[in-house]
């Protein structure tokens, strides 16, 4: 091989890199090794740096009309949370953060820089919350999850309510969840993209079920009423995905 085809061969080896990086951070698996990620490999790789992945949307955009409307689901699937996708996992190799998993890593989020921390954040949260829906759910939960909520509220009626106003109380953008902490449910928000995995958090807990309630979740069809967007949702939440939580 001459000189100079074996440059051009080496720069296209280069840019196969290049373009490996961003490919790789779509993968199925949320622990990709640092080796695999290309140009950006630190001199120790660690086995277990967890980059995040968009989950595959378990349903289509238009599946949860009339509450929550296909151009705000597209929109906030395939840019809100892809950029948050993306963002934290520059972050993560760009900045060299070790953890072993995605509660180990938001268990230190008071040490993590602003970009890795709420990126994080919003990649996982939202992960979750599609999880949390579907269509032709009956706004009720029945079973395991019913006999949870009454045990902890009283009735579904006092849950509902007192979920509704912590959403509704959430100054500004942010999330209100509903975890399991120390064998009782509790209630709460957070703000930004923090959640309750985090070191952050006042609310602390394994997340059950959890509310966008970020203006870009309903501005579309809602504009300022989040009062209306939180009371469609609960025609939308997957009481089985709740319970499967439950354990
Ligand atoms: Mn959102």
């Amino acid at each position: 091989m001459d000189r100079k085809h074996f440059l051009a061969r080496s720069l296209q080896a280069i840019a196969g890199a290049a373009i490996a990086g961003p490919t790789l951070l779509q993968a199925s698996s949320c622990s990709i090794p640092r080796e695999a990620a290309g140009g950006s490999a630190p001199p120790a790789p660690a086995p277990n740096d967890p980059l995040f992945t968009q989950v595959k949307l378990p349903y289509a955009f238009a599946a949860l009309e009339p509450h929550i409307d296909a151009f705000t689901m597209e929109i906030h699937y395939t840019k809100h949370h892809a950029a948050y996708v993306k963002n934290v996992n520059e972050a993560i190799i760009s900045e060299g953060i070790v953890s072993a998993d995605e509660a180990a890593l938001f268990a230190t989020a008071s040490k993590l820089s602003p970009k890795a921390r709420n990126n994080g954040g919003g990649a996982w949260n939202h992960n979750f919350f599609w999880q949390v829906m579907a269509p032709g759910h009956s706004g009720a939960p029945t079973g395991k999850a019913q006999d949870a909520i009454n045990g902890s509220f009283g009735s579904f009626e006092k849950f509902k309510d007192a979920f509704t106003d912590v959403a509704m109380k959430r100054f500004g953008s942010g999330w209100a969840w509903l975890v399991a902490h120390n064998g009782k449910l509790a209630i709460g928000s957070t703000p930004n993209q923090d959640n309750p995995l985090m070191d952050v958090s006042d609310l602390k807990g394994s997340p059950l079920l959890a509310l966008d309630v970020w203006e870009h979740a309903y501005y579309l069809k809602y504009q300022n009423k989040r009062n209306e967007y939180v009371a469609a949702w609960w025609n939308v939440v997957n009481w089985d995905a709740v319970a499967a939580r439950l354990g």
